[in-house]
């Protein structure tokens, strides 16, 4: 939905502008996180990929593309060390 600009001329002269920007941006930024950790979780660079083998150690098979593009709900992080 957009703003009109009579709605962004009474949002931009509200008393509680600086609180609303806050609010949303608390909003968007976890919306954003959630999005990005969703769509970084590949079997690539999931703990239990052998990638050599292109076998999952959990599951003791190659993944479907799917899968290995998306990840599962087993995807556990590689430690980075
Ligand atoms: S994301 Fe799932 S299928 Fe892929 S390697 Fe990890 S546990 Fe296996």
């Amino acid at each position: 939905m957009a703003l009109s600009p009579d709605d962004i001329r009474i949002f931009n002269k509200g008393e509680k502008r600086e609180l609303v920007i806050i609010e949303i941006a608390k909003e968007l930024g976890a919306v954003m996180r959630k999005h990005l950790d969703e769509s970084t979780r590949t079997c690539i660079n999931c703990i239990h990929f052998n990638e050599p083998t292109e076998q999952c150690r959990l599951f003791k098979a190659r993944p479907p593309a799917r899968i290995i593009a998306l990840g599962c709900d087993e995807y556990q992080d590689q430690i980075p060390f």
